[in-house]
């Protein structure tokens, strides 16, 4: 039987001629690396990707190559994702903040053959170039003036490549399910993985992610993605405003907390996207200097488990909404969020709070489910643990070039160890390898890390499972504390007292200077684990 409908398949390139038709004059700021902010409106972001895309089809980029970037949040950045992949080529965002062999790792992996730079990053790039043989152009993403002085093979500067270009590109349509974007994990979990998204998967996400239900993005938004285009292309922000006709702001690299304040307040910033440790910086900017917002209504934090503390912080003292997500590099990457039901509405603060700190509900087209160590699904009862396991038309089958499946029974398996309530909600109790397994119980760490954040004298804190000669292993807990700030171990224990049960209690508390972060701002524990591995043992 043949349906009696279009078969209409959008690709990324149609998000920008949307915005550039229908919301020609919204505005997309951007804090740049020359310095000052650079603005303009989506109608001149789709007239450069098509000037960029001329130049890319002159400088023989094809159908399916690798288009890398290193660059902060920014105009430029945009052009290119939609330039990139609105061309059929891939965009390839690495991460700056990874350690430069792993970067010459993936470059080499990927074989990307055009690398986009901004100027921050040029003696990085100037390092990597003699390692990177597949990579045959560099471009630096700034005009004449501010060219970099680098020695690099074949250097280009952005501006120029688009000033000897025309402007009436015609996007090519090809099938949705052309590869238009790479990610790599960021290794958390031994060697990086690359997620090659297509333009189906991210459409598809688009839709999901938009709507208020998920991210809330809409015509009347202001948007600030603090998370970077280069973690999870920003959480897709970039296609969503685009979608939505929203105002855009980019930070550039001022990510600091007075930055993210000055960023928010003058251009109007209604939402703003972010992990957790962007908005602890953000707070303690706020309450030092005793500010308020005029605009901000939400903030969407997640790619870590936000602690309760902040959520009520930024309700409380700001009449802020934090909502709270879940999602992966292998999720594209909105798996799940955190809003209240109608029925909530009359339930107490605390316990409204409870359920904001959960990682929320899958949204429309993710599926999830937890399962024992047989393999048998698990009750959704709330109390119930064990592995989670997704599916959906955004979600990983495979990583890039390997040939094998990633999915167990057609399942991608998280890593994440969640329980699931019958509302829906899922909450993370741990990362799989992070679990303390304490006699044959296990403890969540991230359950004990929030509740230490919530003492008025920590700044951050991390729970790892070290062993012991008796219970195989036990928690331990190591507290940052705010600068100036002073606690004694019993002060900080005492914060458990009636939250969790007796034999959860970390067995020490270590007071320590800072503690490692993970390029995507995420506590490594395995080399926290390491460090410490004998501390019970002594
Ligand atoms: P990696 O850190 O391995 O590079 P991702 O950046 O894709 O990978 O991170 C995905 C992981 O981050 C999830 O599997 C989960 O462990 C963690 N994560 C993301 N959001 C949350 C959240 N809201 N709460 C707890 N953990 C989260």
């Amino acid at each position: 039987m043949l349906s009696t409908m279009q078969e209409a398949a959008p690709l990324i390139s149609q998000l920008i001629e949307h915005a550039a038709l229908n919301h020609a004059d919204t505005e997309i700021v951007s804090r740049t690396v020359e310095g000052g902010l650079h603005r303009y409106h989506y109608r001149d972001a789709c007239r450069r990707s098509k000037q960029l895309a001329n130049a890319l089809r002159h400088l023989q980029v094809k159908t399916g190559d690798r288009v890398a970037t290193l660059a902060w949040n920014g105009y430029r950045h945009y052009e290119l994702y939609f330039a990139v992949s609105g061309m059929g080529a891939i965009v390839h965002t690495l991460n700056p903040r990874l350690f430069p062999e792993q970067l010459t790792w993936i470059i080499n992996h990927a074989h990307d053959s055009v690398l986009f730079f901004d100027s921050t990053f040029a003696p990085l790039v100037e390092k990597l170039a003699p390692s990177l043989p597949s990579v045959k152009l560099y471009v630096a993403m700034t005009d004449k003036a501010h060219l970099p002085p680098v020695k690099l093979p074949n250097l280009l500067c952005y501006e120029d490549l688009l000033e000897a270009e025309r402007d009436d590109y015609v996007w090519p349509r090809f099938p949705d399910t052309t590869p238009s974007s790479l990610c790599y994990t960021s290794g958390t979990t031994g060697d990086p993985k690359g997620v090659l998204y297509t333009h189906r998967s991210t459409i598809y996400h688009c839709y999901a992610a938009i709507a208020p239900e998920a991210l809330n993005i809409s015509v009347t938004s202001t948007v600030l993605p603090v998370v970077p285009m280069f973690h999870v292309n920003a959480w897709a922000v970039p296609y969503l405003a685009s979608a939505a006709g929203a105002k855009l702001v980019f930070p550039g690299a001022a990510l600091d907390g007075a930055s993210v304040y000055d960023l928010t307040e003058r251009e109007g910033v209604t939402i703003s996207l972010g992990v957790p440790t962007i908005w602890l910086g953000l707070l303690a900017h706020m309450e030092k200097h005793g500010l308020k917002f005029s605009t901000l209504k939400e903030t969407v934090v997640g790619g870590a488990a936000c602690p309760a503390s902040i959520i009520e912080k930024f309700l409380t003292n700001y009449g802020v909404e934090t909502v709270h997500a879940w999602g992966m590099t292998e999720t594209s990457p909105i798996g799940t969020i955190s809003r209240l039901k109608a029925k909530h509405a009359s339930l107490s603060k605390a316990e409204q709070l409870a359920i904001r700190a959960k990682q929320g509900r899958p949204v429309f087209g993710i599926e999830l489910k937890i399962i024992d160590d047989a393999g048998n699904p698990l009750p959704r009862d709330g109390k119930a643990f064990g592995d989670l396991m997704v599916r959906g038309p955004w979600v990983v089958e495979r990583y890039y070039g390997e040939e094998k499946s990633a999915l167990v029974d057609g399942w991608f398996h998280t890593g994440d160890v969640a329980t699931i309530d019958p509302d829906g909600y899922m909450q993370i109790t741990d990362r799989s390898k992070d679990v303390i397994k304490s006699g044959g119980e296990w403890i969540s760490s991230i359950e004990l890390e929030n509740i230490a954040v919530s003492h008025p004298a920590v700044a951050e804190a991390a729970v790892i499972g070290v062993a012991h000669p008796k219970w195989d292993e036990r928690p331990l807990l190591l507290v940052v504390l705010k600068k100036d700030a002073t606690a004694t171990k019993q002060e900080i224990l005492s914060t458990y007292e009636g939250k969790i049960a007796k034999w959860m209690l970390p067995d020490d508390v270590v007071f320590v200077a800072e503690l490692p972060h993970t390029a995507t701002g995420k506590l490594q524990k395995r080399t926290l684990r390491e460090s410490w591995a004998r501390h019970y043992l002594r």
